[in-house]
């Protein structure tokens, strides 16, 4: 019984919230995205303040609504992954963060909207559509309500496997198509071909738009640029995959990502890794860690001659700064990879060395330390690796720059609380250049499980056929 209990418990640390490390506010086009998503929530308060014969109650009740609307609107826009948006949040990982709180935010939005009753009588409302089709909106409202909170509470769930876990994600739209429907057709202060009506309209037609645009055409049908897999190798739990173009080759800067999907059984699923190769390599490589039932698979899989589909490049990660002549990357495990494609291009000009600190679980064991050591023999990194037993601490800055950070540009990839507590760590030590990237775009509490589960059901030959 107590087993059973902490394999769905598993260990208090499982359930903390990692908080994220806020950087210092430098104005930039970064700001843009989160300040459109705001002050268009904030806005809508003006469509339903100064109505006639409507109680503050019955406001805030409405806003809300509206508020929980643009917000679920706001999480479909930012999932479509629109690569000109990325400029505006600071890249794809950034636009899933907004995602993700938009989405969060929506839920007590909506919440605080259906316990505060509006009072319409006597008010100067406008009818969205007849009585009886208002009524009927809102009882899917109400249905549409309660799947939420389900869809939710599974979605934070990180003890479902990510490929069930997706499906789940991919219903939100039908409670945000029931809210919307319920809204249009609701009694409210201005008509909906008002502009008032046409600003709402918008956004619900955008979250629809986006959400059917994500989950029947960008998941389904192939995006991206043609490639096919010419090498791979397998060593230990990490596979290096070569593709060579079909067609025309990706263009992209180093630190950037795509999303692969392999044609080839079982490997369909899309899923995003750092490109390790420089850009003027004819070929793409990347370097996949084993991590879970999609990447287990990849040694288990004949991918030679495999179709792949590139769909990018995505994010706004740096590793070195044209604007610094000093740079100090930060990785563990899994974190190395979006430094690799910067190994062979050429240092802007009268650029020092950047100084690589790898927090890695074993030198032997690691195929990528062979890597990174020859390139510390070319000259091209001042290598410092951290075996597991050798941690890389915040104190370690202070032995590697005594005289501070100030000039500086820091990137860091890998486990948050590393992340966190280095770049916090970094910033104390004087440096105000300083990027992240975040390879985790679910997140989540509790245990992941997805080994265990995905075993189990391996022993179910129909459960095995239906998942993938
Ligand atoms: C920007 C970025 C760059 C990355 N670069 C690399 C890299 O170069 N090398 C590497 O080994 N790993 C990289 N990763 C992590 C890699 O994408 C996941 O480890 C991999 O998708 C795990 O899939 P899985 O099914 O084997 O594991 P699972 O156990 O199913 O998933 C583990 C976790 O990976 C994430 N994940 C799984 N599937 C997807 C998906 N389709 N799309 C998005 N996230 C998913 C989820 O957070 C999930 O909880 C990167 C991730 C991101 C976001």
């Amino acid at each position: 019984m107590k087993s059973v209990f902490s394999f769905f418990l598993g260990r208090r640390s499982d359930w903390h919230l990692t908080a994220p490390w806020i950087r210092m506010p430098r104005i930039s086009l970064h700001w843009l995205g989160p300040f459109a998503i705001v002050s268009s929530v904030v806005a809508g308060w003006f469509a339903f303040t100064g109505t006639t014969g409507l109680n503050q109650a019955s406001t805030f009740s409405m806003w809300f609504g509206s508020s929980s609307i643009v917000l679920m609107a706001w999480s479909f826009i930012l999932a479509f992954r629109v690569s000109v948006l990325e400029r505006f949040w600071g890249g794809l990982d950034s636009m899933y963060r907004a995602h993700r709180w938009a989405g969060a935010l929506a839920i007590p939005a909506m919440l605080l909207h259906t316990q505060i009753e509006p009072r319409t009588k006597g008010a100067q409302l406008v009818a969205g559509a007849s009585r009886n089709v208002a009524d009927a909106a809102e009882d899917l409202a109400e249905t549409g309500e309660l799947m939420l909170y389900g869809l939710v509470g599974l979605s934070i769930l990180r003890l479902i496997p990510y490929r069930w876990w997706k499906w789940t994600h991919k219903l939100f739209g039908v409670p945000f198509a029931f809210a919307s429907w319920h809204f249009y057709t609701a009694l409210k202060p201005y008509d909906n071909a008002s502009p008032w009506g046409v600003w709402f309209a918008g956004f619900m037609l955008a979250g629809i738009i986006a959400w059917i645009g994500r989950v029947f055409i960008r998941d389904t049908v192939g995006q991206g640029s043609e490639y096919s897999v010419v090498d791979v190798e397998h060593t230990g739990t990490v596979s290096r995959i070569e593709l060579a173009p079909s067609a025309k080759p990706l263009d992209f800067e180093p630190g950037q990502f795509a999303f692969l999907r392999i044609g080839a059984d079982r490997m369909r699923e899309p899923h995003p890794f750092s490109i390790a190769s420089g850009p003027s390599a004819d070929n793409l490589v990347f370097y996949i860690r084993h991590l879970g039932d999609w990447s287990d698979n990849l040694p288990h899989t004949e991918l030679i001659s495999s179709k792949v589909r590139v769909e990018g490049p995505y994010g706004h990660f740096t590793p070195v700064s044209g604007s610094h002549t000093k740079s100090v990357w930060i990785a563990g495990g899994v974190g190395i990879t979006p430094f690799l494609a910067s190994l062979d291009e050429p240092l802007p000009g009268g650029h020092e060395t950047p100084v690589l600190l790898y927090a890695c679980k074993s030198v032997d064991a690691d195929p990528l330390v062979e890597l990174l050591q020859a390139a510390a023999s070319k000259g091209r990194i001042d290598l410092r690796l951290f075996p597991s037993g050798s941690r890389l601490t915040p104190e370690t800055l202070d032995e590697l720059f005594p005289d501070g950070m100030d000039d500086h540009h820091v990137a860091l990839c890998g486990p948050a609380g590393l992340v966190r507590d280095m770049a916090m760590a970094a910033s104390s030590r004087g440096a105000r250049s300083i990027e992240t990237e975040d390879f985790d775009m679910r997140q989540g509490f509790g245990p992941d499980r997805s080994r265990e589960i995905n075993e189990a059901v391996s022993k179910v030959p129909v459960l095995t056929r239906a998942a993938h």
